[in-house]
C-alpha cells in the first residue's frame, strides 16, 4: 500500500483532548460547565447507538447535558416545544435534534426554531449563511472533522483541485464551502453528473459523501490524490465499508482515511468542540 492511511480516531482523542482542556477553563471562569441536550425522537436502533455515544462522549469530557427521548408519535407542536424550552434555558449551550426523525415530523421546521447560537449541529439557515459568507460559526459537525483531518496530512489546499461526491446539507454542500473557504477549486458531483470517473481522475482531493458502497473505483484516484471517504455502508456479513474502493484506492493516494476509523470518530469530536465554542460564544456575546 503506498497511501499514509489517516487515524480518524487518534486526531479525534485530539481534538477531544483539546475541548476537556477547555471545558476545564470554562468551569473555573464561568462556575458551569457547557452544556449539550439532545432530543431523540422514535425507535430507530442506530440512532439510539449514536445518541448513547454521544452522552458518553460529552461526559467524558465534562460537558453536562442530557438525552430527551420522545415517543415515535410525538406531534411536531410537542416537540417544537421541547426545542423552545431549551432554547430558553440558559445553561444550555448547544442542542441537537438527532435525525432522521419519524416521517410525520419536518426536520426543517424543528431545525427553523432552533436558537442558531446553540445549533451545534450547524444546520440551521443562520449557520449555512455563516458557512457560505465565511464568518465565523458554529459548523456541521462531520464535514467540519473533514476538514480537521486534511489539516493533518499538511497537504496545500489553495488552488487544489478538490471533487466532493454528494450534495446533502448535512455533508456535501458544507464541505464544498469549506474547501472554497480555503481557496480549493472545488466542483461538487451528484446522481445527476455526467462522467464521474472523469472528474475524479483530475482531482487533487477526493471527498466521497454519497452512503454507495465502493462506488468510487480505486483506478479512477489521481496518483498522491488525498481521499476522505464519507461513507459508512453496511455489508451484508454486518462489516462496514466506506464509499471508496479503498484497497485499490490507496495504491495510488497519498493520503487515506479508513472506514471504519476514518471520518467516523470526528463526528461526535467536532460536535463537543461546537459545543464548547457555542459556549464561549453565549458568554461573551453578554
Ligand atoms: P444523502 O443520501 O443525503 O446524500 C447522498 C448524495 O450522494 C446525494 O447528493 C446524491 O445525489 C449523491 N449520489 C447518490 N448516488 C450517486 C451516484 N451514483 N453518483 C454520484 N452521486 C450520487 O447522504 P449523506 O450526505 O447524509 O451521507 C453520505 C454518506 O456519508 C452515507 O454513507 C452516510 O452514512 C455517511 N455519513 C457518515 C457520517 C459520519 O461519518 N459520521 C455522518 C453523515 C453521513 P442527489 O443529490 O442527486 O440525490
Amino acid at each position: 500500500m503506498r497511501a499514509s492511511v489517516i487515524d480518524g480516531k487518534a486526531v479525534a482523542a485530539e481534538v477531544k483532548a483539546e475541548v476537556a482542556a477547555r471545558v476545564r477553563a470554562f468551569v473555573e471562569a464561568h462556575g458551569r460547565a457547557p452544556g449539550l441536550e439532545v432530543v431523540l425522537v422514535g425507535d430507530d436502533p442506530a440512532s439510539h447507538v449514536y445518541v448513547a455515544s454521544k452522552e458518553k462522549q460529552a461526559s467524558a469530557v465534562g460537558i453536562r447535558g442530557g438525552v430527551h427521548r420522545l415517543a415515535a408519535d410525538t406531534s411536531e407542536r410537542a416537540l417544537l416545544e421541547v426545542v423552545a424550552g431549551l432554547n430558553d434555558r440558559d445553561d444550555v449551550d448547544g442542542i441537537l435534534v438527532q435525525l432522521p426523525l419519524p416521517r410525520h415530523l419536518d426536520a426543517a421546521a424543528v431545525i427553523d426554531v432552533l436558537d442558531p447560537a446553540k445549533d451545534v449541529d450547524g444546520l440551521t439557515a443562520i449557520s449555512t449563511g455563516l458557512l457560505w459568507s465565511e464568518r465565523s460559526g458554529l459548523r456541521p459537525c462531520t464535514p467540519w472533522g473533514c476538514m480537521r483531518l486534511l489539516d493533518r496530512t499538511g497537504i496545500p489546499l489553495e488552488g487544489a483541485r478538490a471533487v466532493v461526491v454528494g450534495r446533502s446539507a448535512l455533508v456535501g454542500k458544507p464541505i464544498a464551502a469549506m474547501l472554497l473557504a480555503r481557496h480549493a477549486t472545488v466542483t461538487v458531483a451528484h446522481s445527476r453528473t455526467r462522467d464521474l470517473e472523469g472528474l475524479v481522475r483530475e482531482a487533487d482531493v477526493v471527498v466521497a459523501a454519497v452512503g454507495r458502497p465502493e462506488m468510487i473505483r480505486g483506478s479512477w484516484i489521481a496518483d498522491g490524490a488525498v481521499v476522505i471517504d464519507v461513507g459508512i455502508n453496511r455489508r451484508p456479513d454486518g462489516s462496514l465499508v466506506g464509499d471508496v474502493e479503498f484497497a485499490a484506492a490507496a495504491e495510488r493516494a497519498s493520503w487515506i482515511t479508513p472506514v471504519p476509523g476514518g471520518v467516523g470518530p470526528m463526528t461526535i469530536a467536532m460536535l463537543l468542540s461546537n459545543t464548547v465554542d457555542a459556549a464561549e460564544r453565549r458568554v461573551r456575546s453578554r
